[in-house]
């Protein structure tokens, strides 16, 4: 009788499931961006019987090959988000340049838009992202708004300084270093902000992930460093090597900017440690990032899963670290690709527990994103060992140029 209860039970469960992911099939989901970020979370999206649509304004970009539906068009652009969005039942983003007031009335519509449009509209500005940290009680580095060029002369008593572009700077392109005022003539002629120049020791970033009801599991951070020249990213390394007081107080400072954002899905929180032990929130990026590709292989639910979980309201997925990774990002020149690819790729491929992500863009300027691999091992120890011959590979690729 008992078993009889239980297998009916298990049934009507089954059944109430079932339907749910019918019903999940039947979503209409749109993506603003089709790069690779963009790709991963299509993938993941696919796995759970999901149909996406794209909005992207290059025909050839990663995210082309995995959908039927791409728009091709401008997501800076009001009445072509408008016009994409309208009929979604959920829209969501993979970068930040995309038309917030467009999100809004969309919003109003009754689409859900994911992460919220206020949300983008502070983390599109870098001023207003560090005010609104600020008032939140997580420190940033101080920094003052600059108008123009010409502005950064009443402020030369903070120099040398790091100035940064307002808007639409990323991969460190909206970034450089004033030493003095000899440097003033090349500097960005905009709005930007002017920021203390920080001794980092390191620097890291955390991913959390809140659903709707508030509930909080946060990813171990990782270690990124940075190509300095070009100041984009360029390996990292997870579980990053961080005293356990340091780790935890990131991993704090991070759910406290999820909570301050009210957020349901994930933020990748990127921040300096400074040499003398000072944590500082840098900058804010409340969707799947740069710094979570190793999720894929490393952690219980990737990030990409993560997200989708969230924005469709399934259950949060388990954020546990498995294994230790090393990612390398691939960087454009295109010498390397032509002559230097085949053999890097043949020493990646034929090197067990390396992951191969090539993103099949049509074409690179110097110093894009064309792909990244991923060393998952045991310890990082040997992570890393078999990441230096697979690093110098690339890099000899570089210096072929
Ligand atoms: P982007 O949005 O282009 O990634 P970031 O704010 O992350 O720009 O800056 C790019 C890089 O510049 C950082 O990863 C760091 O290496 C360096 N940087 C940024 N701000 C500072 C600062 N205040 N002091 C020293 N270095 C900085």
């Amino acid at each position: 009788m008992v078993l009889l209860f239980q297998f009916c039970l298990i049934k009507k469960l089954q059944l109430t499931n079932d339907k749910k992911l019918f019903m999940l099939e039947n979503l209409k989901i749109g993506i603003l961006g089709g790069g690779q970020l963009g790709a991963m979370l299509v993938r993941s999206a696919i796995d759970f019987g999901l149909d996406i649509a794209i909005l992207e304004k290059d025909s050839s970009a990663p995210c082309a090959r995995f959908v039927n539906k791409f728009t091709c068009g401008d997501p800076m652009d009001y009445e072509t988000v408008l016009a994409f969005g309208s009929g979604m039942d959920i829209v969501t983003i993979e970068k930040e340049a995309v038309n917030v007031n467009a999100l809004k009335d969309l919003e109003k519509s009754g689409v859900k838009v994911y992460p919220s449009p206020d949300i983008i509209g502070i983390i599109q500005d870098k001023y207003l992202q560090k005010k609104f940290l600020q008032t939140n009680g997580i420190p940033v580095v101080p920094g003052i708004p600059v108008l123009n060029r010409y502005d950064l002369r009443n402020h030369l008593n903070i120099l040398p300084g790091c100035l940064k572009k307002c808007t639409n700077g990323y991969d460190g392109k909206g970034v450089m270093i004033i030493r003095s005022e000899a440097d003033i003539d090349q500097a960005f002629d905009e709005s930007c902000v002017l920021e203390e120049l920080v001794d980092i020791k390191h620097e890291i970033s955390v991913i959390v992930s809140r659903n709707e009801s508030g509930a909080i599991e946060c990813y171990d951070p990782v270690l990124m460093v940075f190509n300095k020249d070009r100041m984009i990213l360029d390996f990292q390394i997870c579980p990053a090597n961080l005293d356990m007081d340091v780790a935890m107080e990131a991993c704090n400072l991070a759910i406290k900017t999820a909570q301050a954002l009210n957020l349901t899905g994930i933020v990748a929180v990127e921040m300096f440690v400074a040499t003398d032990g000072k944590l500082y929130v840098n900058e804010l990026a409340p969707r799947p990032h740069n710094s979570g590709h190793h999720t894929i292989e490393a952690s219980t639910t990737s990030q990409f899963e993560q997200q989708t979980r969230l924005i469709l309201g399934l259950p949060m997925g388990s954020t546990k670290l498995n294994k230790a990774s090393v990612m390398i990002n691939i960087l454009e020149p295109a010498a390397y690709r032509k002559s230097a690819m085949g053999d890097a790729l043949k020493t990646i491929l034929s090197t067990t527990d390396a992951h191969l992500h090539w993103y099949g863009k049509k074409d690179g300027t110097e110093g894009r994103k064309m792909g990244h691999v991923t060393i998952v091992e045991t310890n990082i120890e040997n992570a890393l060992s078999k990441a230096v011959i697979i690093r110098h590979l690339l890099k000899e690729g570089y210096e072929e140029k």
